[in-house]
């Protein structure tokens, strides 16, 4: 799991920089306000502006360690820049995500500790959880909408701590997913989120400062996809 500028600075969505590396329409930056999505997550919206000229970033590709910031338009940029997170879209994806974690929570202490396998945000605001239930009502699933709006009512706030590898491995359900265990940053730590009073797992996203600041959330759909797949549908409600 890497470490991005925005896991320690989650507020900077403008950030004066420079290019380190360039080819026609792509750019590596010093650093970077962007999350480039993973782990269903969606990559950062935004621009980059230069004396003179501004482009949209269209995607982040990761070369390693480094993120190749992909360009609309294939200039070459080198120098000083700025870069700029949309913040409606970053505001969205994050509340979208921590939703997916409260849900994510709930079917696990409801549903003897079933895990993800699989989970995909959308630009429209909804998202799709995929969960190993291979005996679960449908009915006892779409009863959790109430009780995710009442951990959003509960206002409960977010914290972080990276962890040793195998720190993580001997507490029981910090790693959610079924098929994909993130992998340790460059130091060997991996990071941990945690909604204080609910929920603790590893994660790289982006996620509220509290879950009091999402929009109510709603059950859309669910879907038996194979004995072991039942996929959850979940959008944000309006206003
Ligand atoms: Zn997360």
């Amino acid at each position: 799991m890497s470490r991005y500028f925005c896991h320690e600075h989650p507020d900077v969505l403008t950030l004066a920089t420079r290019v380190i590396d360039a080819r026609p329409g792509a750019v590596v930056l010093e650093a970077s306000p962007f999350h480039p999505g993973g782990g269903g997550q969606l990559t950062d919206r935004g621009v980059l502006r230069w004396h003179g000229g501004e482009a949209r970033v269209t995607a982040i590709e990761a070369e390693g360690d480094r993120l190749w910031h992909v360009l609309a338009e294939p200039i070459e940029v080198a120098g000083a820049v700025e870069a700029v997170v949309d913040p409606e879209f970053r505001r969205m994806m994050t509340a979208l995500h921590t939703g997916t974690h409260i849900l994510n929570a709930l079917v696990f202490q409801k549903f003897a500790g079933a895990l993800v396998t699989g989970a995909q945000l959308n630009a429209d605001s909804t998202a799709r959880m995929d969960f190993d239930l291979p005996d679960a009502d449908n009915d006892r699933l779409r009863a959790l909408e109430p009780e995710i709006n009442d951990v959003i009512r509960q206002d409960l706030p977010l914290r972080y701590e990276w962890l040793p590898t195998d720190a993580v491995g001997a507490e029981a359900g910090l790693m959610r997913c079924r098929s994909v265990a993130p992998p340790p940053s460059a130091d060997g730590t991996v990071r941990i989120v945690e909604i204080v009073g609910l929920d603790r797992q590893a994660c790289g996203g982006t996620h509220l400062t509290s879950t009091g600041q999402s929009r109510a959330i709603r059950i859309l759909k669910i879907d038996n996809k194979g004995r072991h797949n039942r996929r959850v549908k979940i959008g944000l409600g309006a206003g």
